[in-house]
Order: structure tokens, then sequence, then C-alpha cells
């Protein structure tokens, strides 16, 4: 094994909240330890924040609103251009950490989610100008015009499985567009998200951007129900964004949500055509995201394959798979890291029995250990499963993709579209109209053709059904979910 690289963690006595530009432990002295799900240990300790410092952040931000908001957008993009700059200048440290909590490859995911996190800002950077209006031909007598007016205070909440590229969103688009942000990281995974508001120190006004540290059940659930905040952007599981769309709906705030996925993948036979195979099935591990365990939204985990390529194309994407090599994410050769926590191994574990007890098969893999040193359940492709399956239906978050072949492209669409969920999907066919009739056909907000790539600054991007509400990662969704849109009509005095 490579030397383990070695995290710089946020300082001791920093890593609390961030609230009006100040470091702030909870009064109460409580704490969250953070641990690496690679190695089991503990790394570090943050405050655990509740209601008392989400009553602080939310003030902070309300006080520091009509200066923040009257500020020209090319002096706010400015802002983040310059965090943007600052994080590629310090990806390694902050990409270590994002390692050491996330369980996420240094290798393979956690340097690119620090490059992709400060593509993220900059690109905010430059498009915070676009905040533009529209004017209305009414004749003479009229003028009327409208602006976009940001909400004003922003409470986004984020999950662990790329919190860094996360909260690097929800900043951009709250502050681009002239709102305050109150962020609340996932307990598993806040250490980067504190080491951003390191590297954001005296870049913004106090109580722009603040951060508080704590559960979901206490700091989240305090900062959506916070009649002070007028806009909740959420991403995380379907179940926790109903009980946010509970809490918002009282008040009627403001709501975007990025919640859960069963993408499937569609691979038809001419996809492996004129010596595509390899590439074709390294796609579709890709979008799978063996790499990140699985854990990701948008990941491929249900792949219809055509009958006549399944003998063909199912070993070479095992093959895919099973090359990763798994271990430690602080390891600079490891491939494929830990997932984030005792209790989500437990659940992967329990669908993969589950499986395994009805009797599938797998083409690699096994069910995961019951008690294991590092929370390192590797990749797996289980077939023999057909759409009725729990672990067909239902997000696994974990490196476990079902496999399930198809003879028609009519029964490929009804079996993909068999689900609540509507976030991803992928299609491997070099046939125009049969990808254009199949773009149409998919449930989904973001589908890619012959890739499995991650999302992309100024890409729309989002899910329909139970998927999640609003889009994030381009202007046109920040304008949309962050502001609104405010018209004057001015009765224009005529010359005499
Ligand atoms: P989760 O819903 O358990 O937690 C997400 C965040 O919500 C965390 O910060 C958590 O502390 C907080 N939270 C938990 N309970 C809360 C409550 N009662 N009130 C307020 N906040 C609360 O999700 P997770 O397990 O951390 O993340 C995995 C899920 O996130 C998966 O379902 C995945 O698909 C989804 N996800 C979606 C996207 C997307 O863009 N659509 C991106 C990444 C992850």
């Amino acid at each position: 094994m490579a030397e383990l690289l070695e995290p710089k963690l946020p300082q001791a006595g920093l890593a609390g909240c961030y609230i009006d530009g100040k470091w702030h432990w909870p009064a109460d002295g409580r704490k969250l330890t953070v641990e690496n799900p690679s190695r089991r240990t503990p790394i570090c300790e943050v405050g655990r924040g509740a209601k008392a410092e989400i009553d602080l952040a939310v003030a902070a931000a309300r006080a520091a609103l009509p200066a923040w908001r009257a500020l020209a957008a090319s002096e706010r993009g400015k802002r983040l251009a310059e965090l943007g700059r600052r994080l590629e200048e310090s990806a390694e440290e902050v990409a270590r950490v994002l390692a050491a909590e996330s369980g996420n490859a240094i290798k393979t995911q956690s340097r690119g989610e620090a490059m992709g996190a400060a593509g993220v800002l900059k690109y905010y950077g430059g498009v915070a100008v676009e905040q533009k209006g529209e004017t209305l031909p009414l004749g003479p007598g009229l003028f009327s015009y409208s602006t976009r007016e940001p909400h004003g205070v922003v409470g986004s909440i984020i999950p662990w499985n790329s919190p860094l590229q996360l909260g690097a969103v929800k900043i951009s688009m709250a502050l681009a567009t002239g709102n305050c942000l109150v962020l609340k990281p996932a307990e598993d995974a806040p250490l980067a998200i504190l080491k951003l508001a390191e590297l954001a120190d005296g870049l913004f006004p106090p109580g722009v951007f603040n951060v508080v540290t704590g559960l979901g059940e206490e700091a989240g659930a305090a900062l959506a129900a916070h009649p002070g905040v007028d806009k909740i952007s959420f991403t995380g599981s379907s179940e926790v964004g109903r009980l946010i769309g509970r809490a918002t709906a009282e008040r009627i705030a403001k709501l975007t949500l990025e919640l859960g996925g069963k993408s499937p993948t569609i691979v038809f036979p001419d996809a492996i055509e004129n010596g595509r195979l390899d590439t074709t099935a390294q796609q579709v591990a890709n979008a799978m995201r063996f790499a990140r365990q699985g854990q990701s939204c948008t990941a491929g985990s249900r792949l219809f394959v055509h009958k006549d390529i399944w003998d063909v194309l199912m070993p070479r994407v095992a093959e895919k798979a099973a090359a990763l090599k798994v271990g430690d994410a602080l390891d600079p050769d490891v491939d494929m890291g830990a997932v984030i926590n005792a209790e989500r191994y437990g659940e992967i574990r329990n669908f993969v029995a589950e499986a395994e007890a009805e009797g599938a098969d797998f083409l690699i893999g096994e069910t995961p250990a019951e008690n294991p040193a590092g929370f390192l359940p590797g990749p797996t492709i289980i077939t023999g499963v057909d759409n009725s399956w729990r672990i067909v239906r239902e997000e696994v978050f974990g490196p476990v993709m079902v496999a399930i072949p198809f003879e028609t492209e009519a029964e490929a669409i009804a079996m993909a579209n068999d689900t609540h969920y509507g976030l991803a999907a992928f299609i491997f066919t070099h046939d125009i109209s049969r990808i254009t009739r199949l773009t149409r056909a998919i449930d989904a907000g973001w589908i890619q053709v012959n890739q499995g790539g991650g999302q992309i600054p100024g890409m729309s991007y989002g899910g329909t059904k139970q998927s999640g509400t609003g889009s994030e990662y381009s202007i046109e969704g920040a304008l949309e979910a962050y502001t609104y849109r405010k018209c004057v009509t001015i009765n224009v005095e005529q010359a005499g």
C-alpha cells in the first residue's frame, strides 16, 4: 500500500460554527465527532449547533441583507470568483480533508471535487451580472419593466456525498443573486465546508455567508422552520425533503428540493459495434459511479441491456468495476473508498442480503461483511432480478448495480419509467431516431447519451417526479429559484 496522505484539519477551536464573520462554539460546548469512514476512527470535533446558533446566524444574515443586495452584481460575482481562486490554490489541502471525512478517494473523487467546486464558484462569479429584467412595450403612455430581486435570507441544507461541490453550488446561487446564506452541512462531512468558510473569511461582509454545523433533526429542522428564512434549498433524501416541504409550507417559504434517484442506464446493441465495447462498458461503470461507492444521486444503478449483447457487455462492465482498487480514501493509489457510516453500510448490507436470500445472482461482489474494519463494500452487480424487487425499486446509495435484460425499446422505456424517481438517465446507442424517441419518452431531469459524466456548471440540473423541484448549476436555475420577478408599471406623463 502507498503511504497514506494526511489531511490538515480545521484548527482546534475553529471547527465551530461560522456566524457573522466569526467562529462560534455553541454556548453549552456541545460537540459532534466527525469520523473517517475508511478507518472508522474519529478525526475532528465540530460544534453541535442547534436552534440558538440558527437564530444567531439568521439574525446576522438578515442584518447583512440590505447592503449585500444593494451591491453591484459584478462586485458580488468578483468575490465569488475570488473564493473560487482561493479554493483552487488550496485544492490539495481541501481535497485531503474531504477524502478523510467523506470516504471519497482522493485520486478519483476528492481532488476532482475540490477543483469542480472552484469551477462552480468561478462560473457564478462570471454570470452574476446576468441578473437581468425585462421591459414591456405598452405604447407611449406607460413604461413597464421587471427586475429580479433576491428572496432574502436563504437556508441551505446539504448531504455528505459531495459536500464541497454541493456547498459551492448553494453558496454561489444564493450570493450571486443578492441573498444572504445560512448553510447547514451534513453532520458526517462538515469539515471541507468549514475549510471553505476559512477561505471565505474577510471576503464577504459579516453575516452574508454563515455555516451552522449540527444534526439534521436539530440545526436542520430549526433552519427549515425558521420564520426569518425566506427560502430553503435542500439537497438530500426524499424522506427528509418531505419533512422540509411541510415546514416551509407553513409559512409559504420558497423551496428548492434536489432529492434521490434510481436512474436507468439503457444499452442497445449498436452501442458496442465498431470497436466501442470497451468504451461503452467503461461509461456504463462511470454512470453507476462505482468510484464514488455509488453514493451519487444520479448513479445509473438500474442497468437495462438488450438481450442480444447481454453475454458480451455484462462481463466487460464487471471487469471495469472489478478493476477499481478499493481501500483507504487517503491512499493515493486507491480508486474507490468507503461508504459514509455504519448506518449506511448496514442499509446497503441489508439490501444485498435480502436480494441474495431471494435468489439473486452476483456477477461480481457479495453481501458485505457484518462488522468490517472500514466501510468498504466494493463494487457489486446483481442479476436475476426483475423490476418488482426492493433492490431494483429503492435507492440503495451504495456500489450496487442491478442489471436486467430487455428485448424491445418499448419494454426498456416502460421499465426505465417504472419508478417514482426522475433524476437522471443514461442511453447508449448511436441511432439518432432512437436517441430522439428515448430522450422524449424517459422521465428524467438530465439524460446523458453515450457517456456517464458529472454535472456541468451552466447546465440546468434538477429532477422530476419525487426527485425534486427546481434546478441548479445554471444561472437560469438560480434566477428562477433564488429570485422573484418584481414588475413596475409607470404612467408616463405626456409632453404638453
Ligand atoms: P439526508 O436527507 O439524510 O440528509 C441531508 C441533510 O439533511 C443533512 O445535512 C442532514 O443533517 C439534514 N437533515 C436530516 N434530517 C433533517 C430534518 N428533519 N430537518 C432538516 N434537515 C435534516 O440525506 P443523506 O443521507 O445525507 O444524503 C443522501 C441523499 O441525498 C440521497 O437520497 C441522494 O440521492 C440525495 N442527493 C441528491 C442530490 C441531488 O442533486 N438531487 C445530490 C446529492 C445527494
